[in-house]
C-alpha cells in the first residue's frame, strides 16, 4: 500500500466527486474524500473505497474557509505522508437572475467555487512544490466558457476557476506542476435534478450525443489526466459535454 499514489478530491461525499474517488480507487489510488454536511455518505464511500485495497480517509471541511482547508491539507498529509493529485470538485448553485440574486447568494457561490479552489491550491502548493511533481485538476462548468442566463454567481465563479487554472499552470510548471480544468456539461447529479424538464429538455436539444453525461464521463477524464500519460498537458481546459460547446 506504500508506493500507491494518493489523491485529494474535495466535495466526494456525492455526485461527480463521489464518482471520481471511486475510478481513482479503481485505478489503484489511496484517497482522501472531503466533505462538508454528508458525513453518512462520506463514511459509506471509505469503506467501498476500502473494499477495492486501498487506504481511505472522510476529512471534514468547507473547503471556503481558509483555515479549514488548511486542516484538510494537514491531516491528509499527515495521515497519508504524500499527497500526489488535487481534484478541486466542491461547488454550490445559488441560481437566480440578477435583479433578484442576493448580495449573500453571489458572496457563497464565490467562496465555495472560486476562494474554495484557491484555498486548496494556496494549501497544497507548497508540498508539491516540494516534492516536485504534482497534479492539480480543478473542476469547472460548460457555462464558465459561454455563460448563462440566471447564474450569474456561478459563471463568475467557473470562468474564475479557469482564470485560477492558467496563472497556476505558469506558475508552478517549472517544478513539474500540472494544472488543467476540466469543464462539464449537463451531467446528471442532485444539482442538474434541481433544474425543471422544460430546462432540462431545452439543455437536450443542444447536445449533439443526444444524452446527458454521467458522472463516470467526468471521472474518466480526470484519471487520465492525472496519469504520466498527461505529463505534457498543463494550462488546458478540457470540456466533457456530449458537443454541446
Ligand atoms: P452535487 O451533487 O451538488 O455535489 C456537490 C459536492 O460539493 C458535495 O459533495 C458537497 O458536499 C460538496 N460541497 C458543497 N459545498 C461545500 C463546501 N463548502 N466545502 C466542501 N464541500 C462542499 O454537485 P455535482 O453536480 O456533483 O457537481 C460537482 C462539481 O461539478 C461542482 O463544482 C459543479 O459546479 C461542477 N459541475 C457540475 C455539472 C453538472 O451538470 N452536475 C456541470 C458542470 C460542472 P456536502 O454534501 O458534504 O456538503
Amino acid at each position: 500500500m506504500e508506493n500507491r499514489r494518493t489523491v485529494l478530491v474535495t466535495g466526494s461525499s456525492r455526485g461527480i466527486g463521489r464518482q471520481i474517488a471511486l475510478a481513482f480507487a479503481e485505478a489503484g489510488y489511496n484517497v482522501v474524500i472531503n466533505y462538508n454536511k454528508s458525513e453518512d455518505s462520506a463514511n459509506k464511500l471509505v469503506n467501498e473505497i476500502k473494499d477495492h485495497g486501498v487506504d481511505s480517509l472522510a476529512i471534514k471541511a468547507d473547503v471556503s474557509s481558509f483555515t479549514e482547508s488548511q486542516k484538510l491539507v494537514e491531516d491528509a498529509i499527515n495521515h497519508f505522508k504524500k499527497i500526489d493529485v488535487l481534484i478541486n470538485n466542491s461547488g454550490i448553485t445559488k441560481d437566480n437572475m440578477i435583479l433578484r440574486m442576493k448580495e449573500e447568494d453571489f458572496d457563497s457561490v464565490i467562496d465555495v467555487n472560486l476562494k474554495g479552489t484557491w484555498n486548496m491550491c494556496r494549501h497544497l502548493s507548497g508540498h508539491f512544490l516540494k516534492n516536485r511533481e504534482g497534479k492539480i485538476i480543478n473542476i469547472t462548468s460548460v457555462v464558465g466558457l459561454v455563460g448563462n442566463p440566471g447564474q450569474s454567481n456561478y459563471v463568475a465563479s467557473k470562468a474564475g476557476v479557469i482564470g485560477l487554472t492558467k496563472s497556476l499552470a505558469k506558475e508552478l510548471g517549472s517544478r513539474g506542476i500540472t494544472v488543467n480544468a476540466v469543464a462539464p456539461g449537463f451531467i446528471e447529479t442532485e444539482m442538474t435534478k434541481e433544474l425543471s424538464s422544460e430546462i432540462q429538455d431545452a439543455y437536450l436539444k443542444q447536445i449533439p450525443l443526444k444524452r446527458f453525461g454521467t458522472t463516470n464521463d467526468v471521472a474518466d477524464l480526470c484519471v487520465f489526466l492525472a496519469s504520466s500519460k498527461a505529463d505534457y498537458i498543463t494550462g488546458q481546459t478540457i470540456s466533457v459535454n456530449g458537443g454541446m460547446v
